[in-house]
């Protein structure tokens, strides 16, 4: 029996906190684990979760007139923010349900409240002190607003969830994912959608070919969009906001949200004071294993900025509980993750884009955009869009971004392949499936470019 109270204190109760907690328990160790808002974290409570019912709500407009195309006598309807957001929040209620009982049924002792680190086997919360061997920060991070005067006129993605009626006007300010999402999320459920990205292109770093189709197709759709802006100043006028921007425009939003990053949360929590290292952005840093440079304190998730994705959390605490309490030291790969973006049309990517890839050295890259049947037959205008990037000397497939309907979902299944390391004569004896869009993957015979 150790002199600790318990053999792991676990601060923060999202998805990887709460998976190393039962994972370190099922080994027979002792755990705590201190929340201070609500089991689940941002991807359950204000995240991934609700996003993604927000997504589904507000593809049935298009689905309703899509139907009608296809033969269906369907009447329009409109949308009752009202009804969708109670549902919503029993939903997020019964999973936190889910959460609390996942850990109580592994053991896993749960401490309502806040927690502070005060020493290297320390953890306070309230006016309790407890003792753990190990402690593992899991707190995650939260909306950045940009410095700015006024900027608190502004709401963030936390916010939207809780909003008692949908704004008919909002402003968007950002290009990445959380920006997109909601700018197409908002778009589907009527609201009039303005959206201001700083840089020449939304959704910096991903395949270049596969932004610009993003970015069309969602002002295709009737998503003002603004490259090249930002937003100079703000002042509050009757119930919304008025905003003057870089581009000589200047107007009242209902709304204006603020999608510009995310900050790790470690204020107060007591860290440097117990000797971790933070970075630049207050982010723990830790090594391939998760530790930080105190031996006793572990991180993993959001707080360390490493890979800011739910299942990369989930893999850490896994691999934390590996090397911690089964004595099996396991880095994580970080390497070839696959990952969606919610927009409409959805993209779907793992490993390089083509600017990068090319940068690596010769390259071949095959690529396809075309009107998909489905959409194409009601008379809609969307485009698709496969593409490949292979190592012209390896012939390895180095990337792969999909731009279309379910692109999440098809991803999922090409990550497996770029992750065996297939090469693109892989792919072509692979027989297509047939008559669907992702065929394409398989059926792409020479490559648009070389570089
Ligand atoms: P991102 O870092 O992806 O995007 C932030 C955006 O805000 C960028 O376009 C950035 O511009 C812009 N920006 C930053 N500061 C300012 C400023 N002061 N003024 C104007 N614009 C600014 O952050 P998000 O908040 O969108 O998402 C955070 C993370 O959450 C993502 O990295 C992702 O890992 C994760 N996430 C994943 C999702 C998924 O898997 N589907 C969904 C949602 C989030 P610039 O490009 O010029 O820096």
């Amino acid at each position: 029996m150790s002199d600790f109270d318990y053999d792991l204190f676990v601060i923060g109760g999202g998805s990887g906190g709460v998976r190393a907690a039962r994972m370190a328990a099922q080994t027979g160790a002792r755990v705590a684990l201190a929340e201070e808002y609500r089991l689940g974290g941002t991807c359950v409570i204000r995240g991934c979760v609700p996003k993604k019912l927000m997504v589904f709500a507000s593809e049935y407009g298009e689905m309703v007139s899509d139907a009608r195309a296809y033969g269906w006598d369907i009447a329009d309807g409109t949308f009752d923010w009202g009804r969708f957001r109670g549902q919503l929040d029993a939903e997020l209620d019964r999973l936190e349900g889910v959460y609390r009982r996942l850990l109580e049924g592994s053991e896993v002792t749960v401490h309502d409240g806040r927690a502070r680190v005060t020493g290297p086997h320390e953890v306070r919360v309230a006016d309790t002190t407890f003792s753990a061997k190990h402690i593992l920060v899991a707190t995650g991070g939260r909306p950045a607003l940009p410095e700015m005067e006024n900027a608190e006129l502004g709401i963030t993605s936390n916010d939207i969830f809780k909003l008692d009626a949908l704004p008919e006007s909002i402003l968007i300010v950002g290009g990445g994912y959380i920006a997109c999402e909601f700018a197409c999320i908002l778009h589907g459920l009527g609201v009039e959608v303005t959206q201001f990205y700083r840089g020449a292109q939304i959704l910096r770093g991903f395949d270049g070919e596969a932004r610009g189709l993003i970015a069309e197709e969602m002002q295709q759709r009737g998503i003002d969009l603004h490259l090249g802006t930002n937003v100079i100043g703000m002042m509050p006028e009757g119930t919304g906001v008025r905003v003057k921007a870089t581009n000589g425009s200047e107007r009242v939003y209902d709304k204006v949200m603020f999608a510009t990053g995310r900050t790790p949360n470690t204020d107060g929590l007591g860290l440097e004071e117990a000797g971790v290292a933070l970075g630049r952005r207050g982010e723990v840093v830790v090594d391939d294993y998760s530790q930080t440079r105190v031996p006793s304190i572990y991180a993993i998730g959001d707080v360390t900025d490493r890979v800011q994705l739910t299942p990369v959390a989930i893999r850490e605490g896994m691999a934390f509980a590996d090397t911690v309490f089964r004595g099996q030291p396991t880095p994580v790969d970080h390497a070839l993750i696959p990952s969606a973006i919610f927009t409409q049309p959805e993209m779907g990517t793992v490993g390089l884009s083509e600017e990068d890839a090319r940068e690596a050295g010769p390259i071949e890259v095959y690529c396809t955009s075309f009107k998909p049947m489905n959409t194409a037959f009601a008379g809609r205008p969307d485009r698709v869009l496969m593409k490949l990037v292979v190592c012209a000397e390896t012939r390895r497939v180095l990337g792969c971004h999909i731009v279309s309907p379910g692109a999440g979902e098809m991803i999922q299944l090409a990550g497996i392949a770029v992750k065996m390391g297939a090469t693109k004569e892989d792919f072509d004896r692979t027989v297509a499936v047939h008559p669907t869009v992702s065929e394409e993957l398989v059926t792409m015979r020479a490559p648009v470019r070389t570089a």
